[in-house]
Order: C-alpha cells, then structure tokens, then sequence
C-alpha cells in the first residue's frame, strides 16, 4: 500500500498538515482504487481543520508548478499538479432534511467524515501525518467488504438512501464498473427508497447512466435498475421492451434481454459512447410499433423510424445532449435494419450504394451495431449471419472504391443548375439535383460531373426548361 504513496504529493500534504498540526488523510475512491489495483489520479484528502488553509500551504510548496482553486461557498479547495487533482477537505458532520439533498453542513471528526460516505469501500481513510503515516482507519470494514466483493452502506442503508438518493445510482454504477455485488439489505433498500430517486437532478442521473454505460458490461447495472424498481422511474420506455408474449403458441423475443445482450456485447468493440446509446436504443420503438398477425404471426414495423422519433423526447428528458451525438444516434437506430436486407443474393448495386450514401462515414459504426444485433443462441445461425455481414462488407467496399458514393458530393450543384437555366432559387433546382443524385445511385449514369451534366439536359424538358443554345 505504502508503494502508492510514495508520490511526492504525499509527502509534501504530509509535511503541510503537520507544519499546521492538522490531522489529515487520503480518503474514498483513491484508496479503494490502491486496494483494487486500479489507477486513479483523483486524490480527495479530508483533513480535520481548514481544508483550505491546507490547500494553500500544499499549493505554496508546490510553487508555480500547481494551480490552486478555492471554493469559498463550499469549503473546499483543488490543487491541480502535473496530471493529478487534489480535493481538500474539513472532515464534516452532515444532517439532512426531507425534500433536497443538500445537507446541513457543521465541522466535525474524521469518524463523522467516514459516517457520510456512500459505501464502506469508499470510506477508508489512510492517514497522512508523519507519525502515523500509511495507518488504514476503516471503522466499517471496508477492506473485508473490497475482498469479499460487497457493497455496503456505513450506517442504515434506509437513511443513506433517503438522505442522498444519488448513491443508489452510484451503487449500481459501482456494481457495473467494479463488478461488485450489492450486499442484501443494501439492495432492499434501494428498492425501498426508489421513489426518492425523484429529487435528484436529471443531469446527475444522466452522469451515472454514462458511467454505467461506460463500463465492461452496462447489463450488470440495467439489470439492477430494473430489478431494484428505479428503471421505471427514469427510463421507463426501456422497461417497455421487458417481457415476451404468447398467442396462438406463437412467442417473441423479450427484447430488454436482447437489448441488454446488444449492448454487452457492443461494448466489446468500441468505447464509443454515443455508439453505446444506439445499441441500448435501437429496438427503443418496438413496444409501440407490435402487432401480431395470424398469419405472420408478431411483427414490429418501421420499429427503426418510431424508434428514431422516440429519440429526441428520451434525450431532452434525460438531460442527454440534443445535439449531433443525438443526431447520430437517431441514424444509427433508424438506419439498423438495412444493411441485413443486404445480405441477400439479389441485392442490386443500387440498394449498396443508397445505404453507403445514407450512412456516409458512420457506415463502419453502422455495421459495428448490426454485428452485435446477433444474439441468437444458436451457433449455427450466428454463424451464418456473421458470414452475412462479410459479404455485406464486401459489397460495400467494392461499389464504394467504384463509385465513390460514401461522402457525395452532387457533381452538379445548384449554382450550376441556375446559372445554365437562367433560373431563380426555386423548387425546380432542388428537384433537378435529386433527379441527378437518384440517377447516380441508382448506375443510371457514373458519378462524374460531364455524365450529370448531359443528364440534366435530358431532364430538363420534364420541367418545361428549354435547353440554351450556349450549352
Ligand atoms: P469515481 O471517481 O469512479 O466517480 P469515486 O468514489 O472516487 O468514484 P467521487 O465522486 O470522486 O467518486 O467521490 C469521492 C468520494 O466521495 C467517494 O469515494 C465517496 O467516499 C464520497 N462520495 C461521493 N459522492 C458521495 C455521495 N453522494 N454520498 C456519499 N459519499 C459520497
């Protein structure tokens, strides 16, 4: 343990703290993270005394080398050196009322301190003061719980929860990142409390959703949402794809499992995040788009376009960003069922070129999400689907390096149009250019300005243009 403490930072808050004769630790997520093996450049230390009198006199001995921000309102200072951000703080006692969860604030011991955290893993404390350097304080046994795997609040997890409803999303964030179980009564009490969950802000519950999507495997934490009554509350058009129904001895897929399984494995072939969100969201739409019909038993049409319309109402509530990242997303899910369509013998040139046109640069990603809609248990089938893809693949790659088409630019713009038919800015030009563009995806003429040219000409008598002699 000592070994990660022996970065300079140590020494000289070490130093600082007891020039000032301020007990002082390392406390929360970097000493888990030491026991855990896990890197961590955020380094909170509480000190019981001015947090910021200690800042300033650590930010002193630093020098130049360090910049020192001071939040006066809040008590608290950062250090930031080379690579690391320090947070200083006085120990705390907190107390809470009902409707917010912002607490009472009043100084306090490093017990009282210890008494706020989340989890008992994030309230182990390494003492910093020469004479005790490296002294684990752990008054809840936090080192058993790290080896046991176990998250577990301090105190009663019922007033944990319902004091700060923040850190049941924060428990099942750490489920997720760090693979860890939710002790019994600590899951009971979250779903107890779920309702709580309503005073937190959107944007903090969005910042853990990311995190949990961020992580190895997000169906540990969406799992737990669902099972603890919290996906309801803030998600509930994903709980909606829960459950397969039966008619006539004719099943379908529960499709928060497929999901889920979407998702997993997505997230074994990219750290995209938005790309992430597309595979959680790409069958966002099936739940209102199912029917079910005797003879072609359940069907979900257009799922892909109602799903790409859900989008923007999930992204405005949520707090996600309403911007290209959603855009992209919204492409991604409106755009998953193409390129299957592809795999088929008799697929025609055309349709490859209109899909690599309507995906442009996001075409990989495209297919990225579509291998990882494979989640058949049959190994055959994956198989099969898998080559598929490859053919999907190569077909791509062959009209693209023929054609061009990924980026298109129209050879012929609407400068020209204008320009050679004397023409104002009008429907007609716009007209004229998607006649063209249709043309050239279609094979009808090659991507190429000399052929568009001529062909728009031909097209021109179709709107009552009459061909200038100059031509
Ligand atoms: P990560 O860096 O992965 O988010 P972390 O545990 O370091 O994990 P921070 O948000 O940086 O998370 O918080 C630092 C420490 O502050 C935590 O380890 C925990 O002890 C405490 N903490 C943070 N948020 C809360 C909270 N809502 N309730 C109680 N304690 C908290």
């Amino acid at each position: 343990m000592l070994e990660y403490l022996k970065q300079d930072i140590f020494k000289i808050v070490s130093e600082a703290a007891d020039n000032q004769g301020k007990e002082c630790y390392v406390i929360g997520g970097f000493v888990r993270d030491i026991f855990l093996k896990r890197e961590s450049k955020d380094i909170d230390i509480v000190t019981v005394g001015s947090g910021i009198e200690l800042a300033e006199e650590v930010a002193k001995q630093l020098g130049k080398k360090a910049q020192l921000t001071v939040f006066k309102n809040f008590g608290t200072a950062q250090v930031k050196h080379k690579d690391l951000e320090v947070e200083f703080v006085g120990a705390r006692r907190e107390s809470y009322q009902r409707n917010s969860r912002k607490p009472i604030v009043e100084d306090g011991t490093l017990e009282d301190d210890q008494n706020r955290r989340d989890f008992t893993i994030n309230a182990l404390a390494i003492c910093l003061n020469k004479n005790r350097f490296g002294e684990l304080v752990d008054p809840f046994n936090g080192l058993n719980d790290l080896q046991n795997f176990v998250l577990r609040t301090p105190l009663n997890p019922d007033i944990t929860f319902s004091d700060d409803p923040l850190r049941m999303m924060r428990g099942i964030r750490f489920s997720a990142q760090l693979s860890f179980f939710l002790e019994t009564n600590t899951f009971d009490a979250i779903t107890r409390n779920r309702e709580r969950i309503n005073i937190i802000s959107r944007e903090r519950i969005a910042d853990e959703l990311n995190k949990i999507m961020m992580s190895r495997k997000p169906s540990v934490g969406f799992i737990l949402l669902e099972k603890t009554g919290l996906l309801e509350l803030i998600f509930p058009e994903l709980l909606a794809l829960k459950g397969a129904e039966t008619k006539d001895g004719i099943g379908h897929k529960d499709n928060f499992y497929h999901t889920l399984a979407v998702l997993d494995e997505i997230c074994l072939h990219t750290d995209n995040l938005w790309l992430r969100w597309a595979a959680l969201l790409h069958d966002i739409g099936k739940p209102r788009t199912k029917r079910f019909d005797k003879r072609l038993g359940w069907t979900f049409h257009n799922h892909n376009y109602v799903g790409e319309k859900m989008i923007p109402e999930i992204f405005k509530r949520m707090k996600l960003p309403t911007n290209d990242k959603m855009k992209f997303v919204q492409k991604m899910v409106s755009l998953h069922m193409r390129p299957i369509v592809l795999s088929e013998d008799e697929v025609t040139d055309s349709a490859v070129r209109r899909l690599l046109f309507d995906a442009g640069n996001d075409i990989e990603n495209l297919m990225t999400l579509c291998e990882a809609d494979i989640t058949s248990k049959n190994p055959e089938k994956v198989k099969r689907y898998r080559n598929n893809f490859q053919l999907v693949r190569k077909k791509l790659k062959e009209i693209e390096e023929k054609d061009r088409v990924r980026n298109f630019q129209p050879p012929v713009d609407g400068k020209e149009i204008m320009e050679t038919f004397d023409l104002p800015a009008c429907s007609i030009v716009g007209d004229i250019k998607i006649k063209i563009k249709d043309a050239i995806l279609d094979g009808i003429i090659p991507n190429e300005h000399d052929a568009a040219r001529e062909y728009m000409f031909k097209i021109a008598p179709e709107f009552g243009l009459t061909i200038p002699d100059s031509k």
